[in-house]
């Protein structure tokens, strides 16, 4: 499978047809795999499917030549009616394997779309945080996503061009009876139509792309105004009419700007069925001039009117088809380019294994995590958010972040929990480089819980217990991580306890609040082994004093583990063992509480406004 840059501008460059005819062997691997039976089954169903029409229209030839043979002569029931009876089993036979093949394909369509889902998912699971917070990759992944369901109709696009191009050879046969310039005149006339779908599925598929940014929006103004999470400040706020107007005008530009390409499309169309017409036109007078003359039976007469129509209708559909087909590979393109995408290959990705047998990261801390002048800056945004950081944080100590918002407090903690590898400088934990360690197990030693954590709605029980998966299930664990997190009061007094369903999603779902909610995701990181717990300000729900007893109860449970916390409460900074004030990128100040209020610098002038608040 080859590897594909991340570059945004591919996201609107049409492919061409032999880069999309090479998407073909991956979608029919993909289904093949899935069932190679149903797909065997699906392509017999279809060849016999492509024949009924050239047959019937075949036998009404043959029952009208009999009629007209029979005329003035007694009745030949069985000469007459063996045809009809023909016409009918066809018919019959037909209807129940179309049934047949219908439900197949609807079962087979399902599992392909799980597949094609899990196939997305995983991919997803391996790339770097950096590619979730390029915009332009969620356009791509968005488009992946609403189009993995393509996927599966690449094939049974192209099984329908076959299957109508079967048919039209036979029609084409059948009408070559009349003569063969009869079928040069129709082709002719339909096949102008190809330089106008193609056009079309370009512009169709070009405007699809441009206006992903604007799919985007319209989600999202759509979540503003019907989530519960938003819904409140909306109505507060009185947005729903600003909100919802800004959501209709950008419905509008889409519908407009899909008006505008149909409408250029419109007098094509009209002029192009006319000279179709035209062609059927002209056969059709031919015929009924040579059925005229005795040179054609009227069997044959009926035979060419039939065909004729035929044929027309199939090459203008077989015209439409290999421009849907050419569309519909150009949007599962897109499935296959994210499956592709190296995640080596977008700007603030993880540097690559620097050896391949790298370390495993300690389960226990030895010495510590040191930051080497650590600069960074965003992928793809120049500002330097975090400049010539250098701190130690010793194994087992209790450190709190502290600085004004926008000083790069998270950063930091982005970068601690190696999402980006910094842009110079290093960070070491017990002496040895980040990149030296095995990324899963150095991710797996600390957990961390971020301001925008998530709530699961899910048992209150389960919660915590995803905090380490394998052991789900273990009780007592469980609830030992929600008395470090300060959950256990809450959950206790939940209707059915820990096994509460929480959450608004399930009728018997309980909410819980705000500070709650924050418990149980410390609880979550306590019930990991991880050595080293980060929080990232998710506090913020708690008053002063919860938030102090927490972290006190944090100290006294955790002894053995390395814990790092953002807080903007000097009544609770001031117990950690190590403060660091971030200010501007840069870490200003490193030391005790003690120790800072000393130096008389910004963490004194910080603490002394925050504590002449409280007097
Ligand atoms: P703090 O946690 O101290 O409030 P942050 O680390 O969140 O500060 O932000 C520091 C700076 O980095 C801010 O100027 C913010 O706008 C910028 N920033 C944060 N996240 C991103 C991002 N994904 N891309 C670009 N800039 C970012």
């Amino acid at each position: 499978m080859s590897s594909t840059t991340y570059d945004p501008e591919e996201l609107l460059r049409l492919k061409t047809v032999r880069e999309l005819i090479r998407i073909f062997p991956r979608v029919v691997k993909l289904i093949w795999h899935v069932s190679p039976l149903t797909v065997c089954a699906l392509m017999f169903v279809s060849s016999i499917t492509a024949l009924v029409s050239p047959a019937v229209i075949w036998m009404t030839k043959v029952v009208v030549d009999r009629v007209v043979a029979s005329l003035g002569l007694p009745i030949d029931w069985a000469f007459l009616m063996i045809p009809v009876g023909v016409i009918l089993a066809i018919w019959i036979g037909n209807a129940v394997i179309g049934s047949l093949s219908g439900l197949l394909s609807e079962v087979l369509s399902e599992h392909v779309y799980t597949a094609a889902s899990e196939k997305l998912i995983s991919k997803s699971a391996t790339l770097d945080i950096a590619y979730f917070e390029a915009p332009k990759f969620y356009d791509q992944l968005k488009q992946a996503n609403d189009n993995k369901w393509q996927v599966e109709s690449v094939l049974w696009s192209v099984m329908s061009l076959f299957q109508q191009a079967l048919s039209l050879t036979a029609m084409i046969g059948l009408l070559s009876i009349l003569h063969p310039l009869a079928v040069l005149v129709l082709v002719g006339t339909v096949l102008p139509r190809i330089f106008l779908e193609a056009h079309m599925s370009r512009r169709r598929f070009q405007l699809e792309s441009e206006m992903s940014r604007n799919w985007r929006m319209t989600y999202y103004q759509d979540s503003l105004l019907t989530e519960r999470e938003n819904v409140k400040e909306i109505r507060i706020f009185g947005l729903v009419e600003t909100f919802k107007s800004r959501y209709l005008e950008t419905r509008e530009k889409y519908i407009q700007a899909w008006l505008s390409l149909l409408k250029r499309f419109l007098k094509w169309e009209m002029s192009l069925e006319s000279l179709s017409m035209m062609g059927v036109s002209a056969v059709s007078i031919y015929a009924v001039i040579q059925a005229a003359s005795g040179e054609i039976t009227i069997g044959t007469l009926t035979l060419v009117f039939n065909s004729s129509q035929q044929i027309t209708s199939l090459l203008t559909s077989i015209i439409g088809q290999a421009g849907s087909t050419y569309q519909t590979c150009l949007e599962s393109s897109r499935f296959f380019e994210v499956l592709d995408l190296d995640p080596a290959t977008i700007s603030g990705s993880l540097a690559p294994k620097r050896t391949e047998t790298p370390l495993e990261a300690p389960s226990q801390l030895q010495s510590g995590i040191e930051l080497k002048n650590v600069s960074f800056s965003y992928p793809g945004n120049d500002e330097v958010i975090l400049k010539d950081v250098s701190f130690f944080i010793p194994a087992r100590a209790k450190v709190a972040l502290v600085g004004k918002n926008g000083a790069g407090k998270t950063t930091l903690i982005k970068l601690l929990a190696r999402f980006y590898d910094p842009t110079s400088g290093s960070i070491e934990l017990d002496s040895h480089d980040y990149r030296d360690y095995d990324l899963e197990s150095l991710q797996t030693s600390m957990s961390v819980v971020f301001q925008d954590f998530a709530r699961y709605d899910i048992s209150a029980a389960d919660n915590i217990g995803i905090g380490d998966v394998e052991h789900v299930e273990n009780r007592e664990r469980i609830v030992v991580a929600a008395e470090r997190g300060g959950a256990a009061e809450a959950i206790n007094g939940l209707p059915q306890g820990y096994d509460t369903i929480l959450g608004r999603t399930l009728d018997e779902g309980v909410d819980l609040s705000g500070g709650e909610w924050q418990h149980l995701s410390i609880a979550r990181a306590f019930m990991s082994n991880a050595d080293t717990v980060i929080f990232d300000e998710p506090t913020a729900a708690l008053d002063a004093l919860r938030e102090r007893e927490l972290y006190e109860r944090i100290t006294r449970l955790s002894e053995d583990k390395t814990v790092i916390f953002i807080s903007h409460r000097f009544s609770t900074v001031r117990m950690a063992d190590l403060i660091v004030v971030i200010d501007d990128g840069r870490a200003v100040e490193v030391g005790s509480h003690e120790e800072l209020i000393a130096q008389q610098g910004a963490y004194q002038l910080m603490f002394e406004t925050q504590a002449q608040r409280y007097r």
